[in-house]
């Protein structure tokens, strides 16, 4: 156990000796990985990884289930730093860059949401004041409108246990409109769309797709013929 306990110590001292110094005020061009090689252990899982990513340019990432796609957007998440490379936005290393000044300009979705025990409205504004207006605006992209329709209280309906009432294709609905609502510049989805069907799911990737400001990385097993060439780069 001393051992364990020696260990998590010393993480957590790594990780609190970077001092960040950098405010990211704005996104306005781009993001870049130069020479990334990433390991969690022995073995690099992303090997000398050079991509650029332009502000408001669509990206959808396919590969072999371990092929390291979910590890990219934890780079990209500031979740992991590099091994070795750097990644830079708008120039600047990514790894001085305050986390803070980063999160705000990220949104995620993921496969697995996490929904509180609250109303509907709680749910997608995640506690923070949103007009009506500007939470219909993202119901409506993220179509979620007819469900909330359907709701005899609407906006105001509870969810309880994790969503046990909602389905799973609802519950990813949530999310998107929940990313939409923070309007951050850069939108990582990873299996967003999973446990959407088919015909909801081309709905809402086309309706990201045509978002114009937006930086898209869009990690997906499910490819839509129609959309796939809506992207900048596959
Ligand atoms: P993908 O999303 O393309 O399926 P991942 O990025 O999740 O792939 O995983 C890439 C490789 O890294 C896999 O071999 C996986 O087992 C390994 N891996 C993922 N997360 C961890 C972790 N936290 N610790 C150790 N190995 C991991
Ligand atoms: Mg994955």
């Amino acid at each position: 156990t001393k051992k364990l306990f020696e260990k998590i110590d010393e993480s957590l001292e790594n990780k609190d000796n970077y001092v960040e110094t950098v405010e990211l005020e704005s996104f306005n061009d781009g993001i870049q990985f130069k020479d990334v090689s990433f390991a969690y252990d022995d073995g690099y899982i992303l090997d000398n990884v050079n991509i650029s990513l332009k502000k408001g340019k669509k990206y959808l990432i396919v590969g072999p289930s371990g092929g390291g796609k979910s590890t990219f957007l934890k780079l990209l998440r500031k979740y992991f730093l590099p091994n070795k490379g750097m990644i830079l936005i708008d120039g600047k290393d990514l790894k001085d860059v305050r986390k803070e000044s980063y999160f705000k300009r990220i949104s995620n979705v993921e496969q697995d949401v996490f929904l509180f025990e609250d109303t509907l409205r709680n749910n997608i504004s995640l506690y923070k004041d949103y007009s009506d207006e500007e939470i219909l605006e993202a119901i409506e992209k993220a179509g979620l409108k007819d469900f909330v329709r359907s709701l005899p209280q609407g906006l105001d309906s509870m969810i309880y246990d994790n969503g046990k009432n909602i389905s799973g294709g609802e519950k990813s609905r949530i999310a998107i409109a929940r990313s939409l609502l923070q309007k951050s510049d850069i939108m990582l989805l990873d299996e967003a769309f999973a446990s959407l069907d088919s015909k909801t799911a081309k709905e809402i990737e086309n309706t990201l797709l045509n978002l114009k400001d937006i930086t898209l990385v869009n990690v997906s097993h499910v490819v839509f013929k129609e959309n796939r060439s809506k992207y900048d780069q596959v």
